[in-house]
């Protein structure tokens, strides 16, 4: 079987919370110096994320609204089995990847945005400002908001919306406003462009950017695509599919991988799977990969920090590289944030999941070896995932093992040509 595919009615009836399986209790937000960002929280965010963002039940029931819009969009996404590329390595290991770039806002984004907008909407919010790397995030929420008749407002990195000018035409398709950042729009932007006219930008500037704009109106939110709990909540779609999946092949895989931004497409893809470890059910290798470039689980501390640069947010316990690190301007424009989610934090912490690094010339390579073998161009972040897929594919060949092994692919890499560009002509950085 190449392509397993699931009918609409198994699109999940609910999404599932690893908050009361976790291995250490979730250390809650605190308020940074001085500050009242945890009392601020509900100004910033919906009351229904909020809830969830606590909640202690193991299964959060998807409203049926959001429910089929999963359906109309394609989900389930199917599973593939990789033979080209096993092929090509010549390996024993058996090779699947669950498509999210099968998506049509192109990557797993849409899971969580179409949630978030959602209950925006339901709870009279006219419009949600949010902050975009590589421009994916922005895309989900622009095109989420637009089914649910919302404005949306996207701050894009200034460096990525400089490199991929294709995003901003597609956000604005899908009738999302998007402005570099830093930008002259908020009291961040304009301080921080005129302490550095060149500045680069940051996720980190460009969350507080978003945040400063919804304080400022009580019918604007904001809406964040990574890091919190909510939106690793969302993303559980992707492993519950997969793991019906996975029983249709008749695979028990020992090794799962995914790229990890701030940790909602591992968390998406792995939590339905972390139960089964934890009930002693699997003892499957779950690998978090991440750029050498910004090394948040393999070199960071782990300690409270703010998720955005200018200290709006609540301080968050999590592995971190401060929140005024900036980045170096590698391709994976999603892999660049200096925290990640505290829930993924503590479960690499506790050493139930195991992170690793890769430089960005490794994941081209892999990104070339497996558009060739499988036909798809895979996002430049998907494609940390892959590189560590095909190392372990290869060790298996040295080791004569049997080994199954699953990817989860993120998302497709068709607005990232700039950066297969500069790959193919040896210009890439570090
Ligand atoms: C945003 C993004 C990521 C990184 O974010 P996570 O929250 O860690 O998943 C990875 N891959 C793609 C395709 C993305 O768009």
């Amino acid at each position: 079987m190449y392509k397993i595919d699931l009918p609409s009615d198994e699109v999940p009836k609910q999404w599932y919370n690893i908050n009361p399986d976790l291995p250490i209790e979730l250390p809650a937000p605190i308020d940074g110096d001085g500050g009242h960002q945890v009392e601020n929280l509900p100004t910033i965010f919906t009351k229904a994320v909020l809830e969830q963002e606590m909640s202690m039940e193991r299964y959060i029931k998807i409203p049926k609204e959001v429910r089929e819009i999963y359906q109309r969009i394609g989900r389930p996404t199917p599973l593939f089995r990789a033979k080209g590329l096993e092929e090509k390595l010549n390996t024993p290991a058996k090779i699947y990847y669950k498509r999210e770039d099968s998506s049509p806002a192109g990557s797993h984004k849409l899971n969580s945005a179409i949630a978030q907008a959602y209950y925006a909407k339901k709870e009279g919010i006219k419009k949600l400002t949010t902050e975009t790397g590589a421009g994916q995030w922005g895309s989900a929420l622009s095109l989420a908001c637009s089914m649910m008749d919302i404005e949306c407002e996207v701050y894009m990195v200034k460096v990525s919306y400089n490199q991929k000018p294709f995003r901003k035409t597609v956000m604005e398709l899908y009738n999302g406003n998007i402005y570099a950042s830093p930008s002259d729009n908020t009291n961040v932007g304009r301080k921080v462009n005129k302490e550095s006219p060149n500045h680069p930008g940051s996720l980190g500037i460009a969350i507080s950017e978003a945040i400063e704009v919804a304080l400022a109106d009580e019918k604007t939110k904001y809406s964040l695509g990574s890091v919190l709990n909510h939106v690793m909540l969302h993303q559980t779609v992707i492993g519950q599919e997969l793991k019906i999946q996975l029983e249709i092949a008749e695979e028990e895989p020992d090794t799962y991988v995914a790229c990890v931004g701030g940790g909602s497409n591992f968390a998406g893809s792995m939590y339905p799977i972390i139960k089964d470890k934890m009930d002693g059910k699997t003892d499957a290798n779950l690998i978090a990969v991440e750029p050498s470039s910004c090394p948040t689980l393999t070199k960071g501390s782990y300690e409270y920090d703010f998720g955005d640069s200018e200290g709006f947010t609540p301080l968050l316990k999590m592995f971190t590289l401060g929140h005024d690190f900036i980045a170096p301007s590698v391709h994976a424009g999603g892999l660049r944030y200096h925290g990640m989610s505290p829930q993924v934090s503590i479960l690499s912490k506790a050493g139930v999941i195991e992170p690793r690094s890769v430089n960005q010339q490794e994941i081209f390579e892999a990104a070339q070896l497996f558009a060739n073998t499988e036909s798809i161009i895979p996002a430049p972040e998907s494609s940390h995932a892959l590189k560590i897929g095909i190392d372990e594919a290869r060790k298996a060949k040295e080791t004569g093992e049997e080994k199954t092994i699953v990817i989860n692919l993120s998302g497709h890499g068709l607005l990232d040509l700039q950066g297969y560009s500069d790959f193919l002509s040896g210009h890439l950085t570090q």
